[in-house]
């Protein structure tokens, strides 16, 4: 990946709304941890789903 490509991917990143779709599940101790992908821009993030009512949390900032 070329260093203009990054720039363009994070300034993608920064200016849309991201459409989060997972890419992995992982059981841990108190609920579950998410990877998952943003289908517009290609950016990751990690979230939280842990074992309430309330829907998932991001526990990192967007990587792409
Ligand atoms: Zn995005």
């Amino acid at each position: 990946m070329t260093a203009s490509r990054t720039r363009s991917a994070a300034a993608a990143a920064s200016v849309h709304e991201h459409g989060w779709i997972t890419a992995s599940v992982h059981a841990t101790s108190v609920g579950h941890v998410r990877y998952v992908r943003c289908a517009g821009c290609g950016g990751w993030r990690v979230d939280a789903d842990v074992a309430t009512a309330a829907p998932p949390a991001a526990v990192s900032r967007v990587v792409v």
